[in-house]
């Protein structure tokens, strides 16, 4: 028995449909499983009807892409009415500029490493034109041979201050918060290890959010290491937060993250579906 609340299927950037991604979840044992596809909901219909063939409880899940004082952050919504009138205007809102963001990766590119086709060869990738990601263009390089692997390609070309990192203005943290209580959900701070803050700035984002009404953060991700799930449970505990647990698995052997399967949360935490027994989706 297992509880996975962050994976990701084609719909986004993930490799695989929704019901694969259920049907492996299950088949490592998950009992308990969210798809959390960037800024989409679009996979959750397809991930239901799997779901009950497995006899799996999915949750409905997102990952609103946000920027956050010049940085992006990723704040994940779990158990929304997915139904809710105005949720898929809002999120496509902010897929809009992906084609335009992937045009300038592309010019960097071809004009900063000689590197042409990214527009047309990362699209071709990707499901869904409009959330195109910086995963399919790392996917792209790697094919091409222009790097070894996709870490490679985020360490060279595309991670935040490198030379094909074009800035972005997604959601604001106010409005992925206030769109995942509208629809009755619980928002979440995803995988928060990442954002490689000081404790200062930790601080002024929980801060934020909690002011928000925001009621969780993610303690036990693939990217966390036994260290930071510690350190983010005494967080969490300090500021009254529920802790999350969560894969984010994309596709196989990447971030050594096994879909089902993320790492426990550590017993003093609150978790965070808990709150979903008094939610009614
Ligand atoms: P985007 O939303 O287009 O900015 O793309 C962000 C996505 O890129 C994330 O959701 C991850 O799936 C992926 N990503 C970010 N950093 C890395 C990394 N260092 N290695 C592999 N994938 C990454
Ligand atoms: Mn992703
Ligand atoms: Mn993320
Ligand atoms: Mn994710």
């Amino acid at each position: 028995m297992s509880i996975d609340l962050h994976c990701h299927s084609h719909v986004s950037d993930g490799k695989f449909p929704p019901s694969e991604v259920v049907r492996l979840a299950h088949a490592n044992g998950a009992t308990m499983l969210s798809l959390t596809d960037h800024d989409h909901i679009g996979g959750l219909a397809e991930a239901h009807l799997a779901a009950q063939d497995h006899g799996v409880n999915l949750i409905n899940g997102v990952e609103i892409s946000v920027t956050w004082r010049a940085r992006t952050v990723h704040i994940v919504g779990l158990n929304f009415d997915r139904h809710h009138a105005g949720l898929p205007e809002k999120l496509a809102q902010i897929r809009s500029g992906r084609l335009t963001r992937l045009q300038k990766i592309a010019e960097r590119l071809a004009k900063k490493a000689k590197i042409d086709g990214v527009y047309e060869g990362a699209l071709a990738l990707a499901e869904n034109p409009d959330t195109v990601s910086r995963t399919h263009i790392a996917q792209f390089l790697c094919q091409n041979g222009h790097v070894a692997d996709k870490d490679e390609a985020f360490k060279k070309w595309l991670g935040d201050g490198k030379p094909a990192c074009v800035k972005h203005e997604w959601a604001t943290l106010a409005e992925a918060v206030a769109m995942i209580h509208t629809a009755g959900g619980v928002a979440v701070i995803a995988h928060p290890a990442r954002y490689r803050l000081s404790a200062t700035a930790m601080r002024a984002l929980l801060e934020e959010f909690i002011a928000l009404g925001g009621q969780a953060i993610e303690v036990a991700c693939s990217v966390h290491s036994l260290n930071e799930r510690l350190n983010f449970a005494l967080l969490a505990n300090r500021y009254g937060l529920y802790a999350s647990r969560g894969s984010d698995f994309h596709g196989q052997g990447e971030y050594g993250c096994i879909i089902g399967r993320p790492p426990e949360l550590p017993l003093t935490c609150r978790p965070v579906w808990q709150l979903f027994e008094h939610q009614e989706h």
